[in-house]
């Protein structure tokens, strides 16, 4: 997954970007972590795996309405289903992206800790205690499991600037139109 170029399997878990209704709308729970749940939190590896930089994904980005959030810091992979935060403190202001609003980075504030309940990967009930860029990757992948997108949690102003610099950074992207042929 991590090199595939265009494969029909890598087109099927590719990341849903912004416009997409599947991110808007809410994730249901997942109710056994079976064969199935697994099998979607390899696929969600694997499209986490086939970006450049992502650090977490959560499965409406690969266009499942489950609540799933994986992510990889470097150390080793994580899952957790049905993440709920519980209890959040501090403020922390950190410069948000999305895998789904390619490009885009906003400088953001939310709590700066959180404690999050859900289950782990076995399927065991278990909690985390998060603070900073990991605090910050629950509440933005928790985010995506309830419908909402970083431009929602920015300020008017913010909103309007950024959805501006995405456009640009939208158009830039496209291929350059063809030149038309010149007849005389
Ligand atoms: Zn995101």
């Amino acid at each position: 997954m991590r090199h595939c170029v265009a494969s029909l399997a890598c087109m099927a878990d590719s990341i849903r970007t912004f416009g997409d209704p599947v991110l808007k709308t809410k994730a249901q729970p997942v109710a056994d972590v079976d064969g199935k749940a697994r099998r979607l939190v390899d696929k969600m590896f694997g499209a986490l795996y086939g970006t450049d930089n992502g650090l977490a994904l959560a499965a409406p980005q690969i266009g499942v309405q489950k609540q799933v959030v994986v992510w990889d810091f470097g150390e080793d992979p994580k899952t957790i289903f049905n993440p709920e935060i519980v209890e959040s403190d501090g403020e922390w202001v950190y410069e948000e992206g999305c895998l789904s609003i390619p490009g885009l980075y906003v400088e953001i504030v939310r709590p700066k800790t959180v404690l999050v309940r859900g289950v782990d990967a076995d399927g065991n009930p278990g909690e985390w205690e998060a603070d900073e860029i990991e605090a910050r990757m629950f509440q933005h992948e928790l985010d995506h499991l309830n419908g909402v997108l970083m431009f929602d949690r920015m300020t008017a102003e913010q909103r309007r600037e950024a959805l501006a610099e995405y456009e640009r950074l939208q158009a830039a992207a496209e291929p350059a139109p063809r030149r038309r042929l010149r007849l005389r």
